[in-house]
């Protein structure tokens, strides 16, 4: 198995590269040379086992030998030893085939944990085997920096620099970073806003010098073994409802559409999917691809959903890479345009993605009319990316002997601004966080100039 480009130009890789690379050099991102498939018997067979096996199972030929067996099954196992549910990712039945697959019990409480929890170790193991060290770099509005943080606070030969603006993120979520304490961990404040920080860590990665020749490593969903750990709750939760014997829908808050193209490769694998539905806040790129085909850039609204706050879905490429059949030219120019003008995708790419993708934007005002609405109907509090999910498999519940699956990407206790907004007294931090506030945090304040951040970095890592 090897890794090839969305664009067509970069050399294909192994996993071990692709994982410790990132970006492709021409500016693609990577996607595996081959769909490994899942037979009918191979799903049957995975009934009743633990959420661990599973992974191992679907993620054995990404992995291609490059890691053997039994220490990648020991990686697995440690990383989802560190949910707080038995069952890692539960079903919690809403209505008579409404589920919500509950991916929000890792140590951070939103989905990210399901991938970052695993690919911290798999770095760390290949940076062992290496000789390597490598340092992680990365900029935050909220939930991936604590998730990077918490799946990278135990790797011996990485170190993590993650930065957030200062007073712009919540408390909760800047306590979730700045109060592990671990050696290798480094919280930066930037003053300036998630834009700023974002643009030095680009131009971090885009010249390395500072690093005196350290690896630098992307820990954002363009890194193709996110992909890979998100594929495997899709299979699980299909199979807790009958797969392969019964077909399944999902629906997806979606941002950056790393989640939901995982779902599209597990179907891609032969799971049996009728149709993924998007869901969007109103920063609604996906949907108004999908539904008028205007591909195109509009500003960045400020939502109640902050986690789907995006201009541009970096994943989709990942998409169009298979509804242009594969043509990375194709791709390559249509990206092209996009970035200089608002465009459209050509009728039958569109139309491939149409037979197997529907989508829906759900505003502010929504969101909050759905969590109470939600809340009347089944008791649960959601949280707000997960209710625009809620409301768009409502209104796409398709054949009703086809169950629905909404993904939870958020435990409510860590959006509780919309939760009260929605009327709501608030909802408690799970046992293991309720003394969050606290504890002691560490976190250092810097100008928002690249230089500056540079310095840090180069002079703190191990
Ligand atoms: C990151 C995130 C999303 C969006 O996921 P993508 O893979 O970027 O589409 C949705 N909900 C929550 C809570 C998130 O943290």
């Amino acid at each position: 198995m090897r890794y090839i480009s969305t664009r067509g130009q970069a050399p294909a890789l192994s996993f071990e590269e692709v994982v410790l690379t990132g970006m492709a050099s021409d500016g693609g991102l990577y996607v595996p040379e081959e769909i490994p498939s899942l037979s009918r018997d191979d799903l049957a067979a995975m009934a009743g086992l633990s959420y661990a096996e599973i992974a191992f199972r679907v993620m054995k030929p990404f992995v291609n030998g490059e890691i053997d067996d039994d220490t990648f099954r020991a990686i697995v196992e440690e990383a989802y030893a560190t949910f707080s549910h038995d069952a890692v990712v539960p079903l919690n039945q809403l209505d008579a085939n409404h589920f919500l697959l509950e991916l929000f019990h890792g140590p951070t409480l939103a989905f990210k944990d399901v991938a970052l929890q695993l690919l911290g170790r798999i770095l760390d193991h290949f940076l062992k085997k290496r000789g390597e060290r490598a340092v992680i770099m990365g900029a935050t509005s909220g939930d991936t920096g604590s998730a990077a943080i918490e799946g990278c606070r135990h790797c011996d030969n990485l170190d993590i620099f993650i930065l957030h603006p200062h007073n712009r993120v919540s408390e909760v979520q800047r306590r979730q970073m700045t109060t592990v304490l671990a050696d290798n961990v480094f919280n930066v404040a930037i003053e300036g806003n998630f834009d700023d920080a974002q643009a030095m860590v680009k131009a971090s990665f885009a010249d390395q010098s500072f690093l005196n020749g350290t690896r630098l490593v992307a820990v954002n969903s363009i890194n193709w073994a996110r992909i890979m750990a998100q594929i495997v709750y899709y299979v699980a939760s299909a199979v807790a409802l009958g797969a392969p014997h019964r077909p399944v829908s999902f629906c997806v808050p979606s941002a950056n559409f790393g989640n939901v193209f995982a779902g599209y490769m597990a179907y891609r694998m032969g799971l049996p999917v009728e149709r993924f539905v998007i869901a969007t806040n109103a920063n609604d790129i996906l949907h108004r691809t999908l539904a008028a085909n205007d591909f195109s850039k509009q500003e960045l609204k400020a939502t109640l959903a902050p986690s789907m706050d995006i201009v541009v879905s970096s994943n989709f490429e990942r998409l169009l890479f298979e509804a242009y059949e594969r043509d990375g030219a194709a791709v390559a120019s249509l990206l092209e345009r996009f970035q200089a003008e608002p465009t459209a995708l050509a009728d039958a790419p569109l139309a491939r993605l149409r037979e197997r993708f529907a989508s829906h934007s759900v505003d502010d005002a929504t969101i909050l009319e759905v969590i109470r609405e939600a809340h009347h109907r089944t008791q649960e509090i959601l949280d707000p990316h997960t209710a625009t999910g809620y409301r768009a498999a409502e209104r796409e519940r398709g054949d009703a002997a086809v169950p629905m699956i909404t993904l939870a990407t958020a435990h409510p206790a860590k959006f509780a601004e919309a939760v009260v907004k929605a009327g709501f007294p608030g909802v408690p931090l799970p046992p293991h966080m309720d003394d969050l506030l606290e504890r002691e945090e560490r976190y250092r304040v810097l100008p928002a100039e690249l230089s500056a951040v540079q310095r840090f970095v180069a002079e703190n890592r191990r």
